[in-house]
C-alpha cells in the first residue's frame, strides 16, 4: 500500500572518494518517478551527499538522539537534522538494538521525538535467529511494534514506515522465497521472512487502526539484491525494501529501485 519505497542504508561505510563515486553512479541512473527513494549516509557524509545527489533521491540519517539536543556527547538531535533539511531518519535498526543496546522503549521514544520535530521515520523491527528458533519471534515483534505504537501519536503515522529486517537475513545472503512468503500458516527457519509482513499489517490494524494499516508501508530488509528484488517486490504485503550491502553499489541499487518493472 502506498508508493513503493526503497531505502539504502549505507551503515558505517564510505570515504570521500567512494561516496563521490556512489553519488555519481546514482545521479547517472534512471529510476521510476513512482517510487520513493531514500539513501542514508553516515552523519559525516550527509552534507556532501545532500549537496551532490540529485532528485528523485531523498536523504536520511541512520539514527538520532531520543530528545532535544544538549549535553549528550557524540549524539546528533532530530532538530539538527530537520534544520539541515534532512527529511528522513532510520531508527531502531537491529545493529543499534543489539550492538548499542537500544531497547524497545527507547526506540519507541526516538520515533515519536523525531516525528514531532518534523522528520519522517523508517522504524526497524526484526527477530534474531535464536528468537525465531525458540518460538519467541511473534512476542519479540509484537513488543517492538507495541513500543512504537505506544509512543507514536495518531497524526504522525503518515510519516512513518516500518522496515521488517530479520536479523538472520541481514548481510547473510539468506532471503525469503516467494513460496514461503505466500504461505498462510506459520513457517519455521530461514527464508520465512515475508509471512511477517501480513502479521505486522494485521497487528497495526488491530492495535492502531485499519486506516493506518491500509496505508502503512512495510519494507523488507535483509540480503535484498538486484537478483532477488523482482520476486520480492511482487509479494502482497511488501511495499519496498531497506537495502544494506547492495545500496553501496550504484548500478545494483538502481536496479533495485526498478524492481517493480
Ligand atoms: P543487507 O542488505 O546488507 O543484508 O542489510 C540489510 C540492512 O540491514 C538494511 O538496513
Amino acid at each position: 500500500s502506498g508508493r513503493f519505497f526503497i531505502g539504502g542504508n549505507w551503515k558505517c561505510n564510505g570515504t570521500i572518494d567512494s561516496v563521490t563515486k556512489l553519488v555519481d553512479e546514482l545521479n547517472a541512473g534512471s529510476v521510476p518517478s513512482t517510487v520513493d527513494i531514500v539513501v542514508a549516509p553516515t552523519f559525516v557524509h550527509l552534507e556532501r551527499v545532500q549537496r551532490t545527489l540529485k532528485g528523485p533521491f531523498q536523504i536520511g540519517a541512520q539514527d538520532c538522539w531520543v530528545s532535544k539536543g544538549g549535553a549528550f556527547t557524540g549524539e546528533v538531535s532530530a532538530e539538527m537534522l530537520h534544520d539541515m533539511g534532512i527529511p528522513w531518519v532510520i531508527l531502531g535498526h537491529s545493529e543499534r538494538r543489539s550492538l548499542c543496546r537500544e531497547d524497545d522503549e527507547l526506540v519507541g521514544m526516538k520515533c515519536e521525538y523525531a516525528l514531532s520535530q518534523g522528520l519522517k521515520v523508517i522504524a526497524c523491527v526484526g527477530e534474531t535467529l535464536e528468537q525465531r528458533d525458540s518460538g519467541h519471534m511473534w512476542d519479540v515483534l509484537d513488543a517492538q511494534l507495541a513500543a512504537i505504537a505506544r509512543h507514536t501519536s495518531m497524526d504522525h503515522w503518515v510519516d512513518l514506515v516500518i522496515a521488517y529486517e530479520p536479523v538472520w537475513a541481514i548481510g547473510t545472503g539468506v532471503v525469503a522465497t516467494p513460496e514461503q512468503a505466500q504461505a498462510s500458516e506459520r513457517l519455521e527457519g530461514p527464508g520465512a521472512a515475508c509471512e511477517v509482513h501480513a502479521h505486522v499489517r494485521k497487528w497495526i490494524a488491530q492495535n492502531v487502526g485499519p486506516e493506518v494499516a491500509d496505508t502503512l508501508r512495510i519494507l523488507y530488509g535483509g540480503s535484498v539484491n538486484e537478483g532477488n528484488c523482482g520476486t520480492l517486490a511482487n509479494l502482497e504485503d511488501v511495499d519496498g525494501f531497506l537495502v544494506g550491502g547492495a545500496s553501496l553499489k550504484g548500478p545494483s541499487f538502481i536496479d533495485i529501485c526498478n524492481a517493480q518493472n
